[in-house]
């Protein structure tokens, strides 16, 4: 054990920054972050490309332990997990800085912020958890923006959800180192992973990222985890929505991953710095979703837009309306307590606890730190 993993857990109250263990000492004196696969090479004072982790003292430090841009109760759907506690709340937060500069990034305000402001509101993991707790929230998601880079508060806000029987749900683009990857995900419960393309060539121009470590990511963890997993693909126009990128997509979710894992096609809208684009039309989404039917996938959605045949969750065997789904909102359920087709018994992918939630869609913005209580 390296000097750095033995000084963690030095976290005095109310300090946001705190020492890191995923990092070494390159040869010119640089300091270089192991997290993730963009593996920033740091002098003293300065931060990577996150922004909230960065070089101090000879060692990487995470600047933004315990601060967040802000706290909302969504629906579960929403993250958007589809097939996890259906129709449950879910506390939503996230801090600031992302790992990935992706030109169509649709919470760029918080994701590219480089303003401490933006980490107006703070909360302990106890804080958090027990706000979890008072709202009657079934989860906590670390969303908004990448939980990798504040991986050692969401780690210790996870634990202290735990505790509580609360559980956690990280919303990321699986660019993640593997040796970081298996300690941050045996917090976690749930995943959606943003699965942005799959051509090397969109993450390296429109992302500044590569694919592979996020198909690693995707393997990990329905191969060698625990945890519940769901994909995210959003479609932009001319970009990543061929048919034949569609299906290569698809075929290779079937054939690494298995045809349980949900595949979620979400629409783009012009933001950030590609605003030269049109939104994504309901019938991109319509088309990506037949093309993964197509390819063996049971649970394949269409998001962000009502669409209730492509929202909902369908028995595998005898395709039964198992979980209707209008957007966020729920209609008529037809599974039993265990998870399984009220009309032929077919055990449905997931995680269920007996009747479904009843948040709906709503959204509820939360202050936690004393000074707004
Ligand atoms: S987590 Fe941040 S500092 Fe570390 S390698 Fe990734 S972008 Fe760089």
């Amino acid at each position: 054990m390296d000097e750095a993993a033995e000084s963690i857990g030095v976290r005095p109250p109310g300090d946001s920054i705190i020492d890191t263990r995923y990092w070494h000492v390159l040869a010119d004196g640089r300091v270089q972050c192991d997290v993730c696969p963009r593996a920033c090479k740091l002098r003293d004072g300065q931060r990577g490309l996150c922004f909230v982790r960065g070089a101090e003292a000879g060692r990487i430090k995470l600047f933004s332990y315990g601060r967040s841009s802000g706290f909302c109760v969504d629906p579960i759907e929403k993250k958007p997990l589809n097939n996890f506690l259906p129709g449950t709340s879910v506390l939503s937060f996230g801090t600031a800085g992302c790992l990935l500069a992706c030109k169509f990034c649709q919470n760029w305000d918080m994701s590219k912020s480089r303003e401490m402001d933006t980490l107006a509101d703070s909360a302990s993991p106890e804080d958090l958890a027990a706000t979890a707790e008072r709202l009657g929230c079934a989860s906590i998601a670390f969303t908004y923006n990448d939980p990798v880079v504040f991986m050692e508060y969401a780690m210790d806000a996870a634990d202290a959800c735990r505790a509580r029987g609360i559980k956690s749900v990280a919303v990321t683009a699986g660019y993640m180192c593997a040796e970081p990857r298996i300690e941050f995900y045996r917090h976690m419960d749930a995943a959606n992973v943003d699965l942005k393309a799959f051509t090397e060539s969109f993450y390296y121009k429109i992302c500044g990222g590569a694919l592979a470590p996020v198909l690693e990511t995707l393997e990990y963890l329905k191969t060698e985890s625990n945890v519940w997993l769901e994909i995210t693909t959003l479609l932009i126009p001319g970009e990543n929505d061929s048919d034949a990128e569609l299906n290569q997509l698809t075929q290779w979710v079937a054939d690494k991953l298995g045809p349980d894992v949900p595949l979620h096609f979400t629409a783009f809208h012009p933001d950030w710095k590609m605003r030269d684009k049109s939104c994504t039309p309901p019938a991109t989404l319509t088309r990506a979703r037949n093309i993964a039917l197509a390819n063996g996938l049971h649970y394949a959605y269409t998001g962000n837009i009502h669409d209730r045949k492509g929202g909902s969750t369908y028995c595998p065997h005898c395709g039964t309306a198992v979980i209707e789904r209008d957007w966020y909102e729920l209609g008529r359920w037809r599974l039993a307590d265990s998870g399984a087709c009220k009309s032929c018994g077919t055990q449905i992918a997931g995680v269920f606890a007996g009747e479904p939630g009843t948040w709906g869609a709503r959204r509820v913005g939360v202050r936690i730190s004393p000074q707004y209580q």
